[in-house]
């Protein structure tokens, strides 16, 4: 039967399990513990231990009750050695991971905070809702909307003094518009607004000229 063998190591026990023939102590099968049982070996619809094929254990090896003692010593001594450097080794790589961490989260903030002052930095089209202005920029928006009247095109220009104008329009000319087009138009405050913080000013009535 399988007889288990426990060692203290820096405060953790670690258990090697050996399979006792008369007096002498043999490793158990790594697979089943020194059980001879596996319940994974589902293809051969038996639940014998594919490695040590119900054996329980795997090698030839005979240990007095003393040696296996200290084998099973030695083997919690190596493993804990192991696993004591496989922790240093993490902790070093999270300890180098953290500047890496911190300098792409400075790095965000930084890009969010540019993203802010650059449209910070856009404002609306001098006048008041309802004065004629004549805009001349690059389209930035141009695409269909499916109102319940129809579809609509809503076109985005932005100025090169940093003004973003926006309309709705059904007109003849709007359907050819493309993003990237310098377009001049004419039209009407409507009103103005933000979009993600962005300033924007509506206009009504858009002729191309
Ligand atoms: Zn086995």
């Amino acid at each position: 039967m399988p007889e288990t063998f426990l060692t203290l190591v820096n405060g953790t026990e670690y258990c090697s399990t050996y399979v006792r023939v008369a007096s002498f102590y043999t490793p158990a099968c790594k697979r089943c513990d020194g059980s001879g049982k596996f319940s994974y070996n589902n293809s051969l619809k038996s639940d014998r231990c594919f490695l040590c094929e119900g054996a329980r254990y795997t090698t030839n090896v005979a240990f007095t009750h003393e040696e296996a003692t200290e084998n099973a010593r030695a083997r919690a001594v190596a493993k804990d050695k192991r696993d004591t450097k496989a922790k240093a080794k993490r902790q070093t790589e999270w300890v180098e991971g953290q500047a890496k961490r911190d300098a792409d989260a400075l790095a965000h903030e930084a890009r969010v905070e540019a993203q802010k002052t650059e449209k910070a930095a856009w404002g609306h089209l001098p006048g008041t809702v309802g004065d004629k202005v004549k805009v001349t920029g690059t389209v930035s928006i141009a695409t269909n909307l499916d109102t319940q009247y129809g579809t609509s095109r809503l076109i985005a220009i932005d100025t090169a003094d940093k003004q973003t104008v926006k309309m709705f329009t059904t007109a003849g000319w709007c359907w050819d518009v493309a993003r990237g087009d310098t377009l001049t138009i004419q039209a009407t405050i409507k009103e103005f607004g933000e979009w993600e913080g962005k300033a924007e000013t509506l206009l009504l009535r858009p002729k191309s000229v």
